[in-house]
This record gives C-alpha cells, sequence and structure tokens, in this order.
C-alpha cells in the first residue's frame, strides 16, 4: 500500500468477535493494525491467522489504563457486549465503557487521531418509539441490571461529543444494533449462539419471555463494511450513526429459523424474560445510507447459514464442553 494512504490504526477489543473481523479486514487492505485486548471475552484464536502478518500487532492491555503509542486512527471496541458477560462484572464494564473511552479520547487528542466509538443500540433502551432513529434519546433504566452496560455506553457517547466540542477531535459514533456471524463466542449467552449451539446438541431451545420480542440481526461481513464506511465519511459532525439490518424478527421465528436450517430436533423450552430486556428493536438506517451509501446485503438464512457452519467447525474442534449460559431471569 501507498505510504501515503497506508494509516496506522489501533483497534481496542481487536481479539473479540467484531474486533477480529475488523483488524482482518484493515489488514488486508494494508494498513497498520495494532491490536490491544485484555483478553476478557476475546481470545488469540480469534486473530491468530493475523500473527504472522507483518502488519499486524498484538499488545495485551486493559482500556480502563492510560495507552501511549502513536497511530492515526482509532477504533474503540474493547468493551463486553453479550448481556451474561456485562453483568458478570458491571463495575469493570462501566469502567470499561468510561475510563476507557477517557484513555482512548486523551490518547486521540495527543496524537491528533480521528476516532470512532462502538456505541450500541441498548442506548434507546427499552424503545418507546419504533423503529429507532438517532434524534430518540431513549428509554434506559438507569439502576438495572443492564444499566452497567446502557449507561457506561451513553456516558461514552457524551465523553465523545464532548471531546469534539471541547477539544475539536474528530469523532464517529456507530450506534450497533445486534450482530451475528463466525468468531461469535459459543458460550457468551448472546441468542444466535446460545439457539446455535443448542440446536447443533439437539439440546432444548431456551426461548426467553413467550418468543414474541423482536431484534433486527445484521451479518458481521455488512457491519465492518458500515465501520469502516463510517469512519471514511467526509461528514465531521460527530453525531451517532444507527448501523444495523432493518430486518426484524421475534426470537420465536429465529428459533425456528435455527432448527430447519441446522436440521436439528431441538423443541423449544420457555423461561423467564430477563429483567429489562427490550421488547422490540429496529434500526432505521436512513443516516448511514445518506452518509456513506450503506445498506447491509446478507440475507438472514444466507447469514445463519454461514454461522452454523462455524459452529459446526468449533464443536468438532472440542468447543463441545462449554455450554450455553443464561442472564438469570425475572418474569418482568
Ligand atoms: P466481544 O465481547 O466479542 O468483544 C469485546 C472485546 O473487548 C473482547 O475481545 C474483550 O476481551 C475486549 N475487552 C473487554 N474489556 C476490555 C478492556 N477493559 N480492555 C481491553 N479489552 C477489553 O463483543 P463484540 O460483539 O465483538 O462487541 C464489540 C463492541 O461492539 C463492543 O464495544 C460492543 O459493546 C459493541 N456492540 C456489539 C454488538 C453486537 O451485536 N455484537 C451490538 C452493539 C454494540
Ligand atoms: N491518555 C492516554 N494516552 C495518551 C494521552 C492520554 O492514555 O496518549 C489518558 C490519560 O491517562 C488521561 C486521559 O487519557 O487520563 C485523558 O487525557 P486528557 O489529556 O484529555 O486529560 P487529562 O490528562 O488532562 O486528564
Ligand atoms: N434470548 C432468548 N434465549 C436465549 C438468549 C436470549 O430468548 O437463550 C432473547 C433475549 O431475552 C432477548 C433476545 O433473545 O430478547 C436477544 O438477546 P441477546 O442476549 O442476544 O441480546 P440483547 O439484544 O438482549 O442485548
Amino acid at each position: 500500500m501507498k505510504e501515503l494512504t497506508r494509516k496506522r490504526i489501533l483497534v481496542t477489543g481487536g481479539a473479540g468477535f467484531l474486533g477480529s473481523h475488523l483488524c482482518e479486514r484493515l489488514v488486508m487492505q494494508g494498513h497498520d493494525v495494532l491490536c490491544v485486548d485484555n483478553f476478557y471475552t476475546g481470545t488469540k484464536d480469534n486473530i491468530a491467522h493475523l500473527l504472522d502478518c507483518p502488519n499486524f500487532e498484538l499488545m495485551r492491555h486493559d482500556v480502563t489504563f492510560p495507552l501511549y503509542v502513536e497511530v492515526d486512527e482509532i477504533y474503540n471496541l474493547a468493551c463486553p457486549a453479550s448481556p451474561v458477560h456485562y453483568q458478570h462484572d458491571p463495575v469493570q464494564t462501566t469502567k470499561t465503557s468510561v475510563h476507557g473511552a477517557i484513555n482512548m479520547l486523551g490518547l486521540a487528542k495527543r496524537v491528533k487521531a480521528k476516532i470512532f466509538q462502538a456505541s450500541t443500540s441498548e442506548v434507546y433502551g427499552d424503545a418507546l418509539v419504533h423503529p429507532q432513529k438517532e434524534d430518540y434519546w431513549g428509554h434506559v433504566n438507569p439502576i438495572g441490571p443492564r444499566s452497567c452496560y446502557d449507561e457506561g455506553k451513553r456516558c461514552a457517547e457524551t465523553l465523545f461529543m464532548d471531546y469534539r466540542r471541547q477539544h475539536g477531535l474528530s469523532i464517529r459514533i456507530a450506534r450497533i444494533f445486534n450482530t451475528y456471524g463466525p468468531r461469535m463466542h459459543p458460550a457468551d449467552g448472546r441468542v444466535v449462539s446460545n439457539f446455535m449451539m443448542q440446536a447443533l446438541h439437539g439440546e432444548p431451545i431456551t426461548l426467553y419471555g413467550d418468543g414474541s420480542q423482536t431484534r433486527s440481526f445484521c451479518y458481521v461481513d455488512d457491519m465492518i463494511d458500515a465501520f469502516i464506511g463510517l469512519m471514511n465519511t467526509a461528514d465531521d459532525s460527530g453525531g451517532p450513526v444507527n448501523l444495523g439490518n432493518p430486518h426484524e424478527v421475534s426470537m420465536l421465528e429465529i428459533a425456528g429459523r435455527i432448527v430447519q436450517l441446522t436440521g436439528s430436533s431441538s423443541r423449544f423450552e420457555l423461561r423467564p424474560l430477563p429483567t429489562d430486556d427490550p421488547w422490540h428493536r429496529r434500526p432505521d438506517i436512513s443516516r448511514a445510507r445518506e452518509l456513506f451509501g450503506w445498506e447491509p446485503r446478507t440475507g438472514l438464512d444466507e447469514g445463519l447459514k454461514a454461522t452454523a457452519q462455524y459452529f459446526r467447525a468449533r464443536i468438532e474442534a472440542g468447543a463441545a464442553a462449554a455450554r450455553p449460559p443464561h442472564v438469570s431471569g425475572t418474569t418482568a
């Protein structure tokens, strides 16, 4: 890659599900990629295939501590994303979002780097507006079991906007909606990984509530296109941008599709709905379309097939022992 276009890019949380795909894409584009991760939920397996690339570097580091490196761009993805993981040590989750954001913004300020924040549809909470547009302020419980994640990410957005207003930083905020695909941790407790593992093992599919709650699932390759599109957009206003696939399905429907495409004999088992579980979620992605012409291209069946293939391979390679965990339920 020409020296003029080749960038030094830091990816925090680079050994996680989304981070590893992002590192891979940036390495393939010829950039110098520094992956920083404390391996809280990510694994070396996710980035093992990149370790021999001369333009890839791995550093074990916790973003709640300062980091002094010289880079041109920062993608800040470090944070557990699955409810089971982020509720495991909620204080650390808030620290990661808030202290992590402060440190990465301080770094961006010092080296004059452009910085991207992996925010989330959870900033809308149990949304009262549907579908969700970026100007909706959300409906978040500030003291519940999901708040460490929701409020941590909301505070990080505040910090990003204030570093822009106060220090003139070039920022990008992505509000990411549910994303799935290869390299999701088989035991991370999220719905796609749980249902896949259960279906492939012929175990009961654990539907929380009556399964009528909805989500809109985006395939990982489409999401990585969006990350890079947003980072490179000429628009420097800094406002948040929804990224996700607007195709909305109920949990009952996705369970049925996974059972069907894996040829599983699993039956459904109803479990209590977790506290504050959002009822409906669907992004309005007009802003992303306008800003960088992005449109998700992978259909749900196609994406789920690729994901099932990955989980099958993981099981064959010995991940069978990892059993799906669950968030503690209350019938809300
Ligand atoms: P993941 O858990 O697979 O990846 C998170 C990575 O961050 C892991 O590698 C983990 O080890 C690392 N990490 C956690 N705390 C850290 C710390 N203090 N210091 C350094 N590294 C740390 O999750 P993911 O699905 O890849 O999510 C990546 C980002 O995208 C997260 O910020 C998440 O909030 C956001 N996001 C993801 C989704 C989704 O559906 N996947 C949806 C909304 C937002
Ligand atoms: N920081 C960092 N790397 C840097 C520069 C700063 O990790 O290259 C951290 C630093 O520890 C500080 C935080 O970023 O706590 C915020 O930095 P900023 O300069 O905005 O604030 P200040 O240092 O004045 O608190
Ligand atoms: N869910 C479920 N069974 C499971 C795991 C999750 O029915 O084994 C439901 C969960 O209650 C939620 C949806 O699936 O309504 C998505 O959950 P996930 O944890 O993947 O992500 P969220 O969007 O809630 O952060």
